[in-house]
């Protein structure tokens, strides 16, 4: 794949002989108020051509590295309604032009309204920017390598470190049903994390998965009799030397395919199924960034439950009860509804990680619902639980997505999510979900977040127990990949980016 790498650039690099071979400009008004020379130049060629400043545009300019000036404006930033992703687009539409034309060593310059706090992170953005519009799916093969040279001042090992994140999240979100099953993606975690200060484990023995995972055995069940296809628990976690302030626990959705099990997906809503990782993805995607920087005071530990939602004559059925990790018994209601069966063990083997750790904050990471996209359109919904409301995680998590290119829309947690998930009868203690599709059930994204709570036993550190412990999940279906389309969108590795600002935030 063509490959982005950052590093940092003096503001001579960008004039005369260099081995630069293009300067890309995003901009709002190109004012360039640092660099007259680069804005001379384009006040003469916007005088015989319109199109500067309204498109992307491929200038002649023999005093530039290169001699090629391509500008890639962000439009109108003025807009009470405008965001930071104005950047990050016109610079995936300007690395773009600047690669056709044949530029592999792009120096990249970014200018904006200073003052205004929404574009605070604009030349950071548009670097990553850069990174999503040159990256290709791994079974494309291409090694071309694309250095981007930054003369902002950017915090180049934090956006290295981010995009070698980003590209593996990538990677693990798009692969295709065989190159990223389960047993593969375990394995390529390996080869991702082998030089890594993390420690790495994997369950693969279907006896123990059965045992200490029960739910996510029971979605994996109709899988386990091809070995290519057999359900993991890859475990990684980061412990840095020192005192630690807070830990993190992650749980992250791996469904390699969804074929929704016996409750089939029909019509032709299969395709594109082999998205529904981009929760585990994002999550190994987020380690490796961590590895990378190593932060000092947190603790992460992530579990990543990887299994194919095969449809056989072993498959799980509705009707069904089957006792989790945690102890409830948990009624099927649809065989679709799986994503929250692997969550649930995975989140309960955290909360007993959780129960001795110093300061912990939950995550799950999922592309739940169908459900999300039908509330919100393209953006990821976060659902707090009451300890994290009251801490205002998601509050946190959606300033700083704004400010990362990562918008995420806030939910609530109500009274009906829980009716939603209640008992019918004395058989069971949880519903896993109605029996149709959550896209058509009104708070489709939002009760979930009640069953995970139960069916993980998060729900006894409440607001007023010994131990409150804050949880947020986000729910990443219809954000995962562009335009949400998970046949053919790249895959946006949301999201890894407002992770780490948290990180530092919390
Ligand atoms: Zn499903």
């Amino acid at each position: 794949m063509a490959q982005v790498t950052f590093s940092t650039q003096q503001r001579d690099a960008l004039f005369g002989q260099s081995p630069w071979d293009a300067v890309l400009v995003v901009s709002d008004r190109f004012v360039l108020a640092d660099w007259p020379e680069v804005a001379q130049l384009i006040q003469h060629a916007a005088s015989v051509d319109q199109r500067i400043g309204n498109e992307a545009t491929l200038l002649l300019a023999p005093g530039l590295a290169g001699g090629r000036l391509v500008l890639s404006p962000t439009g109108d930033l003025d807009s009470d309604y405008e965001d930071v992703r104005r950047f990050y687009e016109a610079a995936e539409t300007g690395i773009k032009m600047a690669y056709r034309a044949g530029a592999r060593n792009v120096l990249l310059l970014v200018d904006g309204p200073d003052a205004d706090a929404r574009y605070l992170h604009g030349a950071d953005v548009a670097a990553l920017g850069c990174g999503q519009g040159l990256y290709l799916n791994p079974d494309v093969e291409d090694a071309t390598q694309v250095r981007v040279g930054l003369v902002d001042g950017q915090d180049v090992d934090r956006l290295t470190a981010l995009e070698q994140g980003r590209v593996a999240a990538r990677d693990l979100c798009g692969g295709d049903p065989e190159q990223m099953a389960p047993p593969a993606f375990a394995d390529y975690c390996l080869a991702l994390f082998e030089e890594d200060p993390l420690d790495v484990s994997i369950i693969d023995d279907a006896e123990q998965l059965v045992r200490d995972y029960p739910l996510l055995s029971a979605v994996a069940r109709s899988s386990f009799a091809v070995a290519r296809h057999s359900a993991r628990v890859v475990r990684v976690e980061y412990c840095p030397e020192g005192e630690i302030h807070q830990t993190w626990l992650i749980a992250g959705k791996g469904v390699t395919y969804d074929t929704g099990g016996a409750d089939l997906k029909v019509g032709g809503s299969m395709a594109g199924m082999s998205r529904d990782k981009g929760g585990a993805a994002a999550t190994a995607g987020f380690m490796k960034t961590v590895a990378m920087l190593r932060p000092r005071g947190i603790r992460i530990i992530a579990e990543m439950g990887l299994v194919r939602n095969s449809i056989g004559s072993d498959a799980f059925v509705p009707d069904e009860i089957i006792t989790g990790h945690a102890g409830a018994r948990v009624r099927i209601g649809n065989t679709d509804a799986e994503g929250r069966l692997v969550l649930a063990d995975l989140l309960s083997h955290l909360r007993e990680d959780a129960e001795k750790a110093v300061n912990p904050r939950v995550f799950s990471l999922a592309t739940l619902t169908g459900h999300v996209g039908r509330a919100y359109g393209p953006y990821t919904g976060v659902v707090e639980n009451s300890v994290a409301r009251r801490g205002q995680l998601g509050r946190v998590m959606q300033q700083l997505g704004e400010r990362w290119a990562e918008p995420v829309e806030l939910s609530t947690l109500r009274r009906e999510d829980f009716a939603q998930v209640a008992p019918r009868s004395e058989s069971e203690d949880l519903l896993s979900s109605n029996n149709g599709a959550s896209v058509n059930i009104s708070r489709g994204h939002q009760f979930p977040l009640a069953f995970l709570l139960q069916a993980s036993g998060l729900d006894q550190y409440h607001l007023a127990s010994d131990k409150p412990i804050p949880y947020l999940h986000v729910d990443i279906a219809s954000s995962a990949v562009e335009a949400s389309n998970p046949l053919y969108g790249k895959p946006t590795a949301r999201p890894l980016t407002t992770l780490l600002a948290m990180m530092s935030e919390l």
